[in-house]
């Protein structure tokens, strides 16, 4: 099978997947470089080493899914990377410069874990305050209806935040990330608490986004949608990044055919 890797002109390759070479691989444009992160948790006066030494880059039209078992620091650098918690060390470079707040507010769409936006709104007047928050000559009323009909919440326009279930606030979230059109997105967990038919439609969302130029670093447990839509994943585990690069070589790594079973032998394989 023949498949096309990468989007931008100085990293579009043909190639088949089993013959993916990392270094290939590796992105010649960042948009996002991470050297050296790391974070240790101050908490009743016992320090919690949560991420150590993070290296990453994310190049332009690239999707980098980031997995690990609970608590493995992917939601700690997720903030870091957005700004929303200093790091113990490291660098955190987006276009190759320091984040600026206008890039947070313009050029980066972001869903957090936990996604609770204001519940007195209507989903409606919450993607418009949005919309308008993000400046942006896309961001308008009409691209409200357009957000809300990509994450099949069309028919809710009217309906109050906090009379959403939660895969609906979920869906609301997404449309958020997306508002304003940003070319670079962060998602943390975007498929948690949607049913089936949510989590697929989310991955093709993904995959129309990524065909767009989008440039998308998420995090995720499901294995199945990581595997679908990712050019490269990292594979974090008790803070420590033990694989990035492609799918393909990661099941090459231990002479599997599921990513599940790799993944289950990559965590086993760290000492607790
Ligand atoms: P999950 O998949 O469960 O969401 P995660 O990979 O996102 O987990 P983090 O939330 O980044 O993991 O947590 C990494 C480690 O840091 C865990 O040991 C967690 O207990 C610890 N931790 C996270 N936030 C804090 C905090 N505010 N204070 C102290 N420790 C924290």
């Amino acid at each position: 099978m023949v498949i096309l890797l990468g989007h931008s002109p100085t990293m579009f390759c043909i190639c088949r997947p089993d013959l993916v070479d990392s270094a290939f691989m590796e992105p010649t444009t960042p948009i996002l470089e991470v050297c050296g992160l790391a974070k240790t948790y101050r908490s009743r006066r016992q320090e919690v080493p949560a991420l150590a030494d993070f290296n990453l880059r994310v190049g332009a039209g690239e999707i980098v899914g980031l997995l690990g078992p609970n608590g493995a620091g992917k939601t700690t650098s997720v903030k870091m990377i957005m700004g929303l918690m200093h790091p113990s060390a490291g660098e955190i470079l987006y276009r190759g410069r320091r984040l600026e707040v206008a890039d947070l507010r313009r050029g980066i769409g972001f869903l957090p874990e936990n996604f609770r936006p204001n519940p007195n709104l209507t989903v409606a007047e919450y993607l418009r305050l949005h919309c308008e928050l993000t400046g942006a000559q896309t961001a308008g009323p009409e691209q409200v209806g357009e957000l809300l009909a990509q994450v099949g919440m069309a028919p809710y326009a009217e309906r109050r935040i906090s009379d959403l279930s939660k895969g609906m606030g979920q869906r609301v979230g997404l449309a958020q990330a997306f508002a304003g059109d940003p070319d670079f997105l962060i998602l943390d967990e975007p498929t948690s608490g949607l049913d089936p038919i949510g989590k697929s439609e989310v991955i093709d969302f993904l995959l129309r986004a990524k065909a767009r130029g989008k440039t998308i670093f998420f995090c995720s447990h499901i294995l199945s949608e990581v595997e679908k839509v990712c050019d490269r994943i990292g594979i974090l585990v008790r803070g420590e990044l033990r694989y990035l690069g492609p799918v393909a070589e990661f099941l090459q790594k231990w002479q599997v055919a599921d990513l599940e079973e790799a993944f289950k032998k990559e965590v086993q394989c760290v000492p607790s």
